[in-house]
């Protein structure tokens, strides 16, 4: 797994980003990228039966906006290029080798095989194959997720207000309430 920095605050608080571009860190971006929530767990999934999607807007320069759209998919698209090459090249000639009762098996086997190169892509290289940010809710809260950590750090300094802010699930402020 590539490491990201998660950063939790409320829900109810309206996050400030650091100027500077998501994705190449340079300051005073002139554009925005949007991110829409992805939420944690089945119960979370339910609630946006009645819940409007969170949200997210972070700066980022005109340039650099598109990579942000189209940075998260390469992997994948990767791994169902393997998938199909693996179903239609290798599948064919492999399966009257395997005895028919294990053929489900070996096929899942070989399926699940498809996702390493997608694995080893985001693991070696997550500049170029994982997202920079990353956005899960749930009822209460939101879930910042970062590739880097400088801008994590910088992220979690400018929404120290928040009523709670928790860096990878420790609590690290929580301002007294007069
Ligand atoms: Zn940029």
């Amino acid at each position: 797994m590539s490491m990201t920095f998660e950063i939790n605050l409320p829900r109810s608080h309206t996050a400030q980003f650091p100027a500077q571009c998501i994705l190449c860190g340079c300051s005073g971006p002139t554009s925005h990228v949007y991110l829409l929530s992805g939420t944690r767990g089945l119960l979370g999934w339910v609630s946006w039966l009645w819940t409007i999607p969170f949200v997210v807007k972070a700066p980022a320069c005109s340039g650099c906006r598109w990579k942000f759209y189209v940075v998260d998919h390469i992997a994948d698209v990767v791994t169902i290029l393997t998938m199909v090459a693996v179903l239609w090249l290798v599948w064919p000639h492999v399966r009257d080798a395997i005895p028919r009762e294990t053929r489900l098996i070996a096929s899942l086997g070989l399926a699940l095989t498809c996702l390493l190169p997608e694995f080893a892509l985001r693991t070696r290289f997550p500049d170029y194959f994982c997202s920079p940010l990353s956005v899960q809710t749930d009822y209460e809260s939101v879930d910042y997720g970062f590739t880097s950590e400088q801008y994590s750090f910088n992220f979690t300094m400018l929404n120290a207000n928040a009523d709670w802010v928790k860096v990878n699930d420790i609590l690290v402020h929580k301002p007294n309430k007069m």
